[in-house]
């Protein structure tokens, strides 16, 4: 429908970023556009599950949708971040990249053990990072209700990725 259209034609595509072969999704024109911005957080604040006592967005990009959406679902905002960021007692998750690995961070304390849990991000490439980071709510215990993001590359194939965790997903587009 309309409100995907609009968001659809703010995320540019841009060939050989980061790397030679790799087309990225850069969706800075979307958050610098008032009415594209407020599609995006619009089409997620609607697929979300009811009752969310906390969102959960990871650095750096899926902090700019997760937290307008915390706000407007009258939930917490809690930061899964790159090692070496969060000043407290952290847990750690390590996961697989294409080429070697990556780590990401949450603070020990910040979510309850009978939390509901929705992760909000930018992009689903591989599902990698939302992976690790479901492994970081699964070592605190907290329930996460939902995975919440603005697009996926459905050809990394992270949605089976999610599935075969069964981890409960949508996007504002595809
Ligand atoms: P995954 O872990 O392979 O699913 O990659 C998803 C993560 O990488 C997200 O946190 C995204 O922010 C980032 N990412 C991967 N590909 C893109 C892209 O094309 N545009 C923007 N972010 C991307």
């Amino acid at each position: 429908e309309a409100r995907k259209r609009l968001i659809a034609g703010l995320i540019r595509d841009v060939p050989d970023f980061p790397k030679p072969g790799v087309t990225f999704k850069d969706i800075t024109p979307l958050l610098a556009s008032p009415n594209g911005f407020q599609a995006a957080i619009t089409e997620i604040i609607d697929a979300a599950p009811r009752d969310i006592d906390v969102v959960v967005g990871m650095e750096a990009r899926g902090f700019i949708f997760a937290s307008p959406v915390a706000l407007a679902l009258g939930a917490g905002f809690v930061p899964v971040r790159k090692p070496g960021k969060l000043p407290g007692a952290v847990l750690s998750q390590s996961f697989e990249l294409e080429y070697g690995s990556a780590e990401l961070n949450l603070h020990a304390d910040a979510i309850k053990p009978d939390a509901r849990v929705l992760v909000v991000d930018d992009v689903l490439a591989t599902g990698g990072t939302v992976g690790a980071t479901a492994a970081l709510l699964k070592q605190i215990g907290a329930e996460l209700v939902h995975v919440s993001v603005v697009m996926e590359l459905g050809f990394l194939g992270g949605r089976e990725y999610l599935v075969q965790r069964g981890i409960d997903s949508s996007s504002a587009i595809l």
